[in-house]
C-alpha cells in the first residue's frame, strides 16, 4: 500500500467530483487519485455508474480528454493480452473490465480488438494443421493395406 498521499475515502469522494472525474475537469493529481479510489472500492465504482447514467452530456467522448487521462491509467498491451487470456489477478481483471467497459477507453478497446484478432490467427492455423493430422492419421490403414 503506498502512503505518499492519503487517499480521500470513497465516502469523501462527492458526487460533484464524480461528474468533475467523468468530464476530466479535476486536477490531474485528483483525477489520479479518484481512479485510485475506484480501483479500491467497489461502492463507489456503483457510485459513478449511477452518475454516468444520471448525465449523458459530460464530456466523456471528448477524444482528448480520454487520451489524457488513459495515459494516466491504461494497462499496457502484455497486460491486455493477459486480460484476454484471463490471467491477471482477479482485482486488476476487473479493473480493467471496468476501464474498457465504464470508462470506454477507445485506445485500449482498439488494443483489445487488434490483440483478438491476433490470437485468433494463431489458433485457426493451430486447428487447420489438427485437421491435417486427422486426416492423414485416417488415411494411414490405406496406405497399410496396400501393403507397401
Ligand atoms: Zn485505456
Amino acid at each position: 500500500m503506498n502512503r505518499e498521499e492519503p487517499l480521500p475515502a470513497p465516502a469523501l469522494i462527492d458526487e460533484e467530483t464524480l461528474r468533475g472525474y467523468l468530464a476530466d475537469r479535476l486536477p490531474s493529481e485528483l483525477m489520479a487519485r479518484v481512479e485510485k479510489a475506484l480501483r479500491e472500492s467497489a461502492s463507489l465504482r456503483a457510485r459513478l455508474e449511477d452518475v454516468r447514467n444520471d448525465r449523458e452530456d459530460f464530456q466523456l467522448h471528448s477524444l482528448g480528454a480520454i487520451w489524457r487521462r488513459s495515459r494516466l491509467t491504461c494497462p499496457t498491451r502484455q497486460q491486455l493480452g493477459s486480460y484476454l487470456l484471463d490471467a491477471l489477478d482477479p482485482d486488476l481483471g476487473e479493473y480493467f473490465r471496468f476501464h474498457l467497459e465504464i470508462v470506454e477507453c477507445p485506445f485500449c478497446q482498439a488494443n483489445l480488438a487488434d490483440l483478438e484478432a491476433q490470437s485468433v490467427a494463431p489458433s485457426a492455423v493451430h486447428e487447420s494443421r489438427h485437421r491435417q493430422q486427422r486426416i492423414l492419421k485416417s488415411s494411414e490403414h490405406l496406405l497399410n493395406e496396400d501393403g507397401n
